[in-house]
């Protein structure tokens, strides 16, 4: 059998590797096992990459290779290793953005060798490598630029030279003219290239205009929205590595890339029903708020563990709703001790009540709750959970805020139009949080201040604790 042949074997069993993999991933209970066969057919497709480069064309630069090898699983380690459950999204934010640059990088560095003079291609091979090439540049370098705001704005801002720097948020209507001006330049150059391969010209021209797009898609889009950004940006990353698989005639990355743009793209429309956005209206509408918060002018007085735990005894059916703060305080496992306390003690049906952005990135609940072995049948989905709540006697929410405020009903203000669970419908609602202050959309929240609610103020392992043990006495 021919090297090629061996190669194509070698690929065919890294893209069946991935398909399999996402499949898997469609499910919790799959998932794990779905991300050991994605990584291993990256390793199968790596190692065909390698062993072809040596066997075809016995070229490999066995140290840069090994080097890069080693310098970028040390560099990933290190921040896998180092990064907070909470940093996580930014993390993805900033990985989505490596990909991209990666992809872009590789075809400039293609297109350098046609400035250089040489290995040019003629004919249609030409104009096919000049517009993938292109194609390649302005996507992953507004993916790159893109995605290092997101990451900002994922973090609140920047810490320079000692002072916090916020990152804004602004986007008025004017500017969409401006991004279609830069699109149509991008095009412009994309179409110039063609005829001038050797033009350097072209290549940071594509690199300035791309690079801006990035920041100008991302700069309008506040609070709220940002779920359907950062997935899209992780669509666009593989979008970039397919046209970068046509350039360099690399059949994996062009499916290993058409598939990270293709279920990036559907869990982007997936968070755009959830928010009740069009793709369109997040892009180009400035939607999600202009980043500024609201000041707070109500008081509410806390309740202790104790009263919580005599309302709690008895109750019929608890619905726990997770939100970011469970997250940052990491008490997860408290929750599920709870929920199995009340479960024996007083027969109470325990569900969670799992919205679609709650967190920073998407499935962020079910990972945590995962993580401390609930039960996948307890987990359900807003739209299935939401018509229990008038039966519920207890809605106990743990570090919930924008998902759960009545003011997305209004159709006014950042969270207008998005689906909230309906804890508010709950007979008794019990909210965990250590104040009163605003959510990620900066919005008040009206539950935290109806007649039924009690505000256990704190951080949510300790006010779980205290709980727990409060249900353990009672
Ligand atoms: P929110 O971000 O609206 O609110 C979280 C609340 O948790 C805060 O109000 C905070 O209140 C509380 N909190 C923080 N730390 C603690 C702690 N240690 N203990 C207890 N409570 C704590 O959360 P939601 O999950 O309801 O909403 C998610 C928001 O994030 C949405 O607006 C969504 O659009 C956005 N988003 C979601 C992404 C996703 O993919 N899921 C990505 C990017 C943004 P206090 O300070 O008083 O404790």
């Amino acid at each position: 059998m021919e090297i090629r042949e061996w190669t194509s074997i070698g690929y065919l069993i890294a893209a069946a590797l991935f398909i399999f993999g996402l499949k898997k991933l469609g499910h919790p209970r799959t998932a794990p096992k779905g991300n050991q066969l994605g990584a291993m057919g990256m390793l199968v497709a790596v190692v065909t990459t390698i062993l072809d480069m040596q066997l075809a064309e016995g070229d490999a630069e066995w140290t840069l290779i090994l080097a890069g090898l080693i310098i970028g699983s040390l560099i990933g380690y290190w921040m896998a290793v180092k990064v907070e459950m909470t940093g996580m999204p930014e993390l993805v934010a900033l990985f989505n953005g490596f990909g991209g640059a990666a992809s872009a990088l590789v075809a400039l560095s293609e297109t350098w060798r046609y400035i250089e003079g040489t290995a040019l291609p003629t004919g249609l091979q030409l104009t096919v490598t000049m517009v993938a090439a292109g194609l390649s540049a302005l996507v992953g370098w507004m993916t790159l630029t893109g995605s290092l705001l997101a990451m900002l704005k994922l973090k609140g801002g920047v810490e320079l030279f000692g002072k916090w720097i916020k990152t804004p948020t602004w986007g008025p209507s004017w500017l969409n003219g401006v991004k279609i001006l830069l699109i149509i330049a991008a095009f412009g150059l994309i179409y110039y290239g063609i005829d001038n391969p050797t033009d350097k010209n072209v290549v940071f021209g594509l690199i300035a205009v791309s690079s801006l797009l990035g920041i100008l898609l991302v700069l309008p889009i506040g609070g709220a929205d940002m779920p359907v950004v950062v997935s899209l940006l992780n669509s666009l990353s593989g979008i970039a590595a397919a046209f970068t698989g046509f350039i360099i005639n690399n059949s994996v990355l062009i499916v290993a890339g058409s598939l990270v743009g293709a279920s990036g793209l559907i869990l982007t429309f997936i968070m755009c029903k959830a928010m009740n956005r069009t793709l369109p209206d997040v892009l180009f509408k400035a939607f999600g708020g202009s980043g500024e918060k609201e000041s707070l002018t109500r008081t509410k007085v806390g309740s202790d563990a104790d009263e919580v735990a005599m309302m709690i005894d008895g109750a019929q059916k608890v619905i726990i709703v997770p939100g970011y703060g469970m997250a940052v305080s990491q008490c997860q496992h408290q929750v599920k001790e709870f929920a199995d306390l009340i479960a024996e003690k007083f027969d109470t049906e325990v569900y969670y009540a799992i919205h679609p952005v709650a967190g920073r990135m998407p499935g962020h609940m079910n990972v945590l709750l995962a993580e401390a072995n609930v039960p996948y049948e307890q987990l359900i989905e807003m739209d299935e959970i939401n018509p229990e709540f008038p039966d519920c006697d207890v809605a106990l929410v743990i570090g919930a805020n924008d998902t759960t405020n009545p003011a997305a009903r209004t159709g006014e203000g950042p969270l207008a139009g998005m689906p909230i669970i309906d804890a508010d419908q709950a007979r008794t609602v019990v909210i965990i949080k250590r104040s009163l202050s605003v959510g990620y959309a900066g919005v008040d929240n009206d539950l935290f201040y109806m007649d039924k609610t009690m505000m256990m103020f704190g951080d949510g392992k300790k006010m779980m604790t205290e709980l727990n043990n409060a249900i353990k006495e009672a």
